[in-house]
């Protein structure tokens, strides 16, 4: 029998959040076993529920969403969005540049695909959201990381970002605020990362999905609202800051130079109209969202839930020898350092196996972000913070067994 193989195009495509780490998981918990899951941003699953109004209004109009809609998308929705880039100070925005999506993911493979040929490069961060270097990837193109610096919070190093450019680069994707590492980047970067794409004529691709995920006061600025003679695609929605990833309802904001990329528009509508429409109710949802009470300010001000859970998981694990951590300013993620004199690991998915054997607790392995070296890992703050006593309890007690090996 001919065995059924997957396609040459998945060679280089991983996505470690959902991986084979989790896989285990599953059979643990299937045996029995109750995980902490310390792996993934599924904001709801922790009990930080949508606000209600959201619930309620998805609710009242389901009933009239049962239709398709125009490929962008609904007209209200995305002139909801519109006002919220004039909130964000991204000029020249009109309802055509909006795009709707099931979740922002189904954007950013979308815009990949409709730009890359074989051997067109794109600039990723590393570390990065996964799902960045494995759409450029399975689109053809070829994903070139550019290193962020810990040792300056994991700001974007942009001599390597200008060091990694070559004349088959065509774009390059900054996510901000930051998954994995809760870094949120000062206006100067954002300025000098404008400049870079302006002098090599690159596209910006910009995740700010995370973008009223901040803490101790702290503003976010668009990088489209710094320029507009370089071409922004920046890609939001409502998984994060309205808690409400399983209603997949994401946007895309195409704007800046977008005379230059009439072409492009044009691959991107093809796209939109032949995935027919993003779901009708996920839709409804946004003019809601950003329009409504802001309660994602209530979890993230001092005292809020999400600021008490981060402070406590980066007060844990800064008590654990050898285990340092930048003290994320967003989002939901810490990136902690495993002193590699301490923790000699060769393989960062083995040792997240044997996390997950031997204490019951679920992160995922640093070289899962395309993070080069076996030494860091990525845990979510959003259990509760007994959980999260418990959870890093657990931590310390294999890496203080892992010490003795
Ligand atoms: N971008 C980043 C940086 C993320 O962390 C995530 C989810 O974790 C996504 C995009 C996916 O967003 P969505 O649920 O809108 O598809």
């Amino acid at each position: 029998m001919k065995p059924i193989a997957k396609s040459s195009k998945l060679a280089n495509v991983g996505y470690d959040i959902r991986g084979p780490v989790l896989d285990k998981a599953r059979q643990m918990e299937e045996e029995g076993h109750k995980i902490i899951k310390l792996n993934i941003g599924n904001v709801a699953a922790f009990g930080l529920m949508p606000p209600d109004e959201i619930i309620q209004d998805m609710m009242r109009n389901l009933p009239d969403a049962a239709g398709y809609t125009d490929s962008k998308g609904l007209f209200a929705p995305r002139k909801a969005v519109v006002h919220y880039c004039q909130e964000k100070q991204i000029k020249g925005v009109t309802i055509d540049d909006v795009y709707l999506g099931n979740g922002a993911s189904e954007l950013i493979a979308m815009s990949m695909n409709a730009l890359l040929d074989s051997g067109d490069e794109v600039l990723i961060p590393s570390p990065d959201y996964p799902l960045y270097t494995a759409v450029v990837s399975l689109s053809g193109g070829t994903p070139v990381h550019y290193r962020c610096d810990e040792g300056s919070g994991w700001m974007p190093d942009l001599d390597d970002m200008r060091a990694k450019i070559t004349p088959n680069t065509k774009a390059l994707v900054i996510i901000n605020p930051n998954n994995p590492t809760g870094a949120l980047y000062p206006r100067e970067v954002l300025e000098g990362i404008v400049e870079i794409a302006r002098q090599h004529q690159l596209i910006v691709f910009a995740d700010e999905i995370y973008d009223k995920t901040l803490y101790d006061g702290a503003t976010h600025t668009s990088i489209a609202s710094l320029a507009d003679d370089v071409l922004f695609l920046t890609f939001n929605g409502l998984s994060k800051n309205y808690r409400s990833c399983g209603y997949r309802s994401g946007w895309m904001i195409v704007s800046g130079n977008k005379r230059r990329a009439k072409d492009y528009i044009e691959g991107l509508n093809m796209l939109a109209s032949m995935r027919l429409c993003a779901n009708t109710p996920g839709q409804l949802a946004i003019q809601t969202a950003l329009g409504g009470y802001q309660s994602i300010k209530d979890l993230v001000a001092p005292g809020g839930r999400l600021a008490r859970q981060r402070d406590l998981a980066y007060d844990l694990l800064t008590q654990i020898p050898g285990v340092s951590v930048v003290k994320p300013k967003a989002a939901l993620y810490m990136f902690p350092r495993l002193d590699p004199k301490m923790y000699p690991i060769a393989d960062d998915q083995q040792f997240a196996y044997e996390l997950l054997a031997e204490e019951r607790v679920l992160i995922v392995q640093g070289t899962g972000f395309n993070w080069p070296d076996p030494d860091h890992f990525r845990l979510v703050f959003l259990p509760n913070t007994d959980d999260l006593t418990e959870a890093v309890g657990r931590i310390a007690r294999f890496l203080h067994g892992y010490r003795k090996r």
